[in-house]
């Protein structure tokens, strides 16, 4: 249901319904107010009307009796009366000059009340001869009056509602008119927001035709000045798009430059691989992840076995060449899931994912027999290489929720490798602690364990 104030919202009293509503409220005044005059104006008019035609009759009358005064002529009064009393006048009394009545008509006391009474002298020359008493019945009088006056007021009613007619329609053509085109001409919609569409098409000589000349001259400045603006902020907006494109393309330039040297950061030079700084993140977001998630880890340790020697019989690069190669190598013999990193010299880590002991011993295995079984080929020189592997897997005989101590298990266990004999794996837990010397770490690694 509508609100009451929203009804009056939607109710438009536009001036065309003022001007009505002026108009009509003017008629009802005006008509009251002549209603009311004529009413006054009525009232004596018709009393006037009736004094003046009641002592005509009765004049007319008694010149009429003057003669049958003069000679006692009782019965042409009386015949005279009786002819006369219809109509309007209905009472007649004529008495002489002595006071006696001569003749009257017979009328009760009731009805002479509702008659009008005149009073004439009976003359003849310029002497009295008697005294005439005439009764005027005046509804008739009345009634043709009022008829006259109704036709009257009708006609005044009709001049003045013409009037207001005519009024209404030089209101409409001079005030209401330019105004719904001024009205219509503002209201006009736009796709452009700040600019004004259309002309005001308006040019009488009057204040509507000043209204609109000033709208239209308004109108002119604002469009050039919009149309200024628009194209000063359209050089702007193209400005801003490039600098735009400018600061993404830098952005984007810096992203690549700072993921570079991210990369640069983690990464070993020589062989491309992770370096040692990667490894000790990886050591210790693997060992955490491997906790929280219950999941298999092997940490591997792989060095080359005499590697002293190549780099000694056959000079530096040649050695740095062997290191790429074996890089290679390696990144070939594991699984794709798992990471290698070098993390010294000739000294390389496997994280080995989901890996327990037996799945590591296995791969590293594997990799031993790869490198052992495959020549190295370098500027013509071939090489045989071996390298030596240790192994640790967490909960297996070695440390929990310890990247550092997983890593010296591994170390040792490729230690027990290169011990006994190099081109080996050992598994921490095959390692015989006795034959460890460093008997600090063995107890610190029980330590560990215990915690
Ligand atoms: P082992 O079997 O006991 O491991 O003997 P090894 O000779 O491999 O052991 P050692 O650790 O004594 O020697 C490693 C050598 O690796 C020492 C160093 O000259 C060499 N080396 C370390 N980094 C590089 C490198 O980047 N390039 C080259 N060409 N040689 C390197
Ligand atoms: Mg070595
Ligand atoms: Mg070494």
């Amino acid at each position: 249901m509508l609100k009451r104030s929203q009804i009056f919202q939607n109710l438009r009293f536009g001036v065309r319904q003022r001007v009505v509503l002026a108009l009509l409220v003017g008629l009802l005044i005006s008509l009251t107010i002549n209603s009311w005059l004529s009413i006054q104006e009525q009232a004596s008019y018709t009393n006037k009307e009736i004094n003046r035609k009641g002592i005509q009759i009765s004049k007319i009358i008694s010149y009429s009796l003057a003669n049958y005064v003069v000679g006692y002529d009782y019965h042409g009064i009386q015949l005279f009366i009786d002819e006369v009393t219809k109509g309007d006048v209905q009472y007649i009394k004529v008495v002489n000059t002595s006071g006696n009545t001569m003749a009257e008509t017979k009328i009760s006391e009731s009805n002479l009340e509702t008659l009008r009474i005149f009073h004439v002298n009976i003359m003849i020359d310029d002497n009295q001869v008697g005294y005439l008493t005439v009764g005027l019945n005046t509804d008739a009088i009345i009634s043709t009056i009022e008829a006259q006056k109704e036709s009257l007021l009708l006609r005044e009613a009709g001049v003045v509602i013409f009037i207001l007619l005519i009024e209404f329609l030089a209101l409409s053509i001079l005030i209401i008119r330019p105004l719904s085109r001024i009205s219509a001409a503002l209201s006009q919609k736009t796709d452009f927001p700040g600019v004004l569409p259309n002309e005001i098409n308006l040019d009488s000589q009057d204040e509507f035709g000043d209204i609109a000349r000033k709208y239209n001259a308004l109108r002119a400045q604002l469009n050039k000045a919009h149309r200024a603006l628009q194209g000063k902020v359209d050089v702007a907006d193209k400005k801003l798009r490039l600098a735009n494109e400018k600061l993404i393309a830098n952005s984007q330039k810096l992203e690549e430059t700072n993921r570079e040297l991210i990369n640069q950061a983690v990464t070993d030079p020589l062989t491309g691989l992770f370096n040692r700084r990667k490894f000790q993140t990886l050591l210790k977001t693997s060992v955490e992840s491997m906790d929280r998630n219950n999941e298999n880890l092997s940490l591997l340790i792989a060095d080359i076995d005499y590697f002293k020697r190549i780099n000694d019989k056959h000079g530096h690069e040649v050695g740095d060449k062997v290191l790429q190669e074996f890089a290679v190598r390696l990144s070939e013999g594991i699984r794709k899931s798992d990471v290698i990193c070098r993390i010294g010299g000739e000294e390389f880590a496997i994280f080995c994912y989901q890996a327990g002991s037996q799945d590591a011993y296995n791969i590293a295995e594997k990799l031993r027999q790869h490198i052992e079984q495959t020549e190295v080929q370098i500027d013509n020189i071939t090489l045989n290489i071996t390298l030596s592997i240790g192994i640790a897997t967490p909960g297996i005989g070695a440390a929990l929720h310890c990247p550092d101590c997983l890593y010296r298990q591994a170390d040792i266990a490729l230690y027990s490798s290169k011990s006994n004999g190099r081109n080996r794996v050992t598994h921490f837990h095959e390692v015989d602690l006795d034959d460890v010397e460093d008997l600090d770490m063995e107890q610190e690694i029980n330590e560990q364990n215990r915690a």
